[in-house]
């Protein structure tokens, strides 16, 4: 059979690994990091665990599916429970804001916010309907170009998509309140965009935590990278740990291996790159500089500065997922993603995993994963140490300041990242934290394709292609790049 070389062990490449192994072909996988998982990351220090990489686990179908494939159950290998409330949101006047699945408590919420419930229904039932609909193409189909795109829904479909609006205009034709236009706009979030630059049709997202429901995993979330691991073993697939690769050989079209950190050459018959489509080109390639600014507009999602703080106390306000709100959220969007530097008063996401599990922190702690969105790293605008620290200390006021009373002093255990940390341990684009960016008008949220332009035996898997960003579909792709391998290999 067939040898396919995967670079990267992050969830893309793990998925894509697995279909490819259960289409019957011999998959090696070589990650330069000691463990699997890429982003999917744990912390543990000082007695207390964090999710060091993501937090929310949603769209739990679309892991189980690599289990089904080969005859098993997912919960024998990862056990997962829904959160409540999905999210507990805090505005600089005191009042926090629930989201809940149920709803009625979610019309209760609704109107603490000053909006009308059925306006909050009617708003979920066009998210419904715009994930139905994306669903059933981008994301099942992996449509990768605007040509892909037509072919598949027809001109008549397009106004469905809410064509000429912003996200942050299908939500604000729905929603009257300041507070829940900025809920609903954060949603954003999950691919790290801005709701005033992507299109209507990430308003997809609520869809995805209120009809899947939101699930954590008891013990922390890298309990998914561990599940998959037994998985990959089971599967007879080659885990390579601790080894980088440096370079991706060809032969005029075609790719014939990859030359690992000591200069070795190891053939492979196609390659499935995890790591990014821009450095891929750039630093396996090295392709010139014609070629890599045709890629220019698959710009970087955001990258983030990730605080993880272990406290001596709790503090009981806090829901599992929390979000500090900025006074100005479109400010913040336009310091992040159009002027790229650190906002003055950034919307903050808080993640208290003791709320559903008490293994994470010793009895009476509390165990804080802070993340505010960021710019990615950006040679014009340079950020040094010092800017992300005045930017961290900024953070932390405003916590202090809308309730977490003497956070500081109750520290005990600390760990920070900024984005050159996070381009450094998973070698990202600039250091994006979701791949590549939605945007309206630079790409109308498609990305480079999962089939490479110029070498038709490599390919591409994770945040940088469709349906990229955010741990499900960084999973759905390597299905979906795998079901292209297939196809493009029998003919
Ligand atoms: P990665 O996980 O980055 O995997 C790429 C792998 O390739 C890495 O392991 C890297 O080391 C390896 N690699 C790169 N180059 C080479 C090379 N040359 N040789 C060998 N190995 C190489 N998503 C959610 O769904 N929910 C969340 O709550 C959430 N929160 C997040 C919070 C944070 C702080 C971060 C960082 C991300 C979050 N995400 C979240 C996003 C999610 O983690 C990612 O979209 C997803 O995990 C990315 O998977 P990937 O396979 O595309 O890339």
């Amino acid at each position: 059979s067939k040898h396919v070389i995967v670079i990267g062990a992050g969830l893309g490449g793990i998925s894509a690994a697995i279909s490819l192994a259960q289409s019957g072909y011999r998959v090696s996988i070589f990650e330069k990091n000691d463990q699997i998982g890429g982003k999917l990351n744990v912390l543990r220090k000082g007695g207390y665990t964090f999710d060091l990489g993501p937090s929310i686990l949603t769209l739990p179908h679309i892991f189980e599916r690599l289990f089904e494939r080969s005859g098993k159950r997912m919960s024998d290998y990862i056990t997962i429970q829904p959160v409540r409330p999905h999210w507990r949101n805090f505005f600089e006047d005191g009042v926090s804001i629930d989201l809940h699945p149920d709803p009625a408590v979610m019309a209760e919420e609704a109107a603490k916010a000053g909006e009308d419930p059925a306006a909050v229904e009617r708003f979920l039932a066009y998210s419904s309907r715009l994930f139905d609909l994306v669903d059933e193409g981008y994301f099942q189909k992996g449509l990768d170009t605007a040509k892909d795109f037509s072919e598949h829904y027809g001109f008549f479909q397009f106004p469905k998509f809410d064509f000429f609006r912003t996200m942050h205009g299908g939500v604000s034709r729905h929603l009257k309140s300041a507070k829940m236009r900025d809920i609903f706009d954060y949603f954003i979030k999950y691919v790290g965009s801005s709701a005033y630059q992507a299109p209507a049709f990430m308003n997809c997202l609520p869809a995805i935590q209120f009809r899947f429901d939101l699930w954590y995993v008891p013990g922390g979330l890298y309990g998914i990278a561990e599940g998959l691991g037994r998985l990959m073993d089971e599967l007879g697939i080659s885990v390579n740990l601790g080894s980088a690769v440096k370079e991706i050989r060809r032969d005029g079209s075609r790719v014939t291996g990859i030359v690992h950190a000591d200069g070795s050459f190891q053939p492979a018959d196609i390659v499935v790159s995890n790591m990014e489509v821009i450095p891929a080109y750039a630093e396996l390639l090295g392709e010139d500089e014609r070629f890599m600014n045709s890629l220019s507009r698959y710009e970087p999602a955001c990258s983030g500065l990730i605080l993880e703080l272990g406290l001596d106390t709790t503090y009981p306000q806090l829901a599992h997922h929390n979000f500090f709100f900025s006074s100005d959220q479109k400010a913040h969007f336009r310091a992040v993603f159009k002027e790229r530097r650190l906002p003055d008063d950034p919307t903050i996401y808080l993640v208290a995993a003791g709320r559903s599990d008490p293994t994470v922190a010793p009895d009476g702690c509390d165990t804080l994963k802070i993340l505010p969105h960021i710019p990615y790293i950006d040679e014009e605008r340079p950020l040094g140490p010092d800017d992300y620290q005045a930017f961290k200390e900024r953070v932390l006021d405003k916590l202090e300041r809308m309730g977490l009373r003497d956070l500081r002093k109750h520290v005990v255990v600390e760990h920070l990242w900024t984005p050159h940390d996070i381009r450094e341990q998973y070698k990202s684009n600039k250091g994006s934290i979701y791949g590549v960016v939605s945007d309206r008008l630079k790409n109308f949220a498609f990305k480079a394709p999962k089939q490479s332009t110029r070498y038709p035996n490599l390919f591409f898997v994770g945040g940088s292609v469709n349906p990229g960003g955010g741990m499900p579909m960084v999973v759905q792709c390597g299905q979906n790049v795998s079901a292209k391998i297939v196809e493009w290999d029998r003919n």
